[in-house]
């Protein structure tokens, strides 16, 4: 579990304050939150509950309008991994936002793919169908090491 670095923490800051926010205790928490639970991507509801053990006071309007208010400033985005809830992860660089997902179906464990490797896909794609890509939703499904060891141990 890791909290935002004072770097990650003086980046936000600088994209709040120069659209007129400021990085409030609330917002805080939750970025904080959503980092230090970053490989499960939180739903609303799981940024909630998890907000709420720092700020009990907090309502769920809240959480929800900082949610709106991230993903304007371009700081979160929203992944949605197939399960039926948007999901939100921090974003630092353009090139991260639409990263690809892995999920293995036995564990449920998800990997990120930070790779630029879509960059050219799509790229390609725009210039041969005459289209712009506004958003992606890419994930593949599989065994993640451990369980694909532990299928040909016990298979
Ligand atoms: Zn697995
Ligand atoms: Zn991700």
């Amino acid at each position: 579990m890791s909290k935002l670095s004072s770097e990650e923490l003086k980046y936000i800051k600088k994209k709040l304050i120069d659209k007129g926010y400021k990085l409030t205790e609330q917002r805080e928490t939750i970025l904080n939150v959503i980092v230090e639970n970053k490989i499960r991507h939180l739903s609303i509801d799981e940024i909630y509950e998890l907000v709420k053990i720092t700020l009990p006071d907090i309502g769920i309007a809240t959480v929800y309008r900082t949610i709106v208010l991230l993903k304007k400033l371009d700081l979160l985005c929203e992944v949605d991994l197939g399960d039926g809830f948007a999901r939100y992860e921090i974003v630092y660089l353009d090139k991260e936002r639409y990263h690809p997902h892995l999920i293995c179906s036995s564990c449920g464990k998800i990997i990120e793919v930070k790779d630029s490797l879509l960059e050219l896909v799509e790229f390609t794609i725009e210039k041969e169908s005459n289209f712009k890509i506004i958003t992606r939703n890419i994930v593949f499904y599989g065994l993640c090491n451990e369980c694909d060891n532990n299928k040909i141990l016990s298979g």
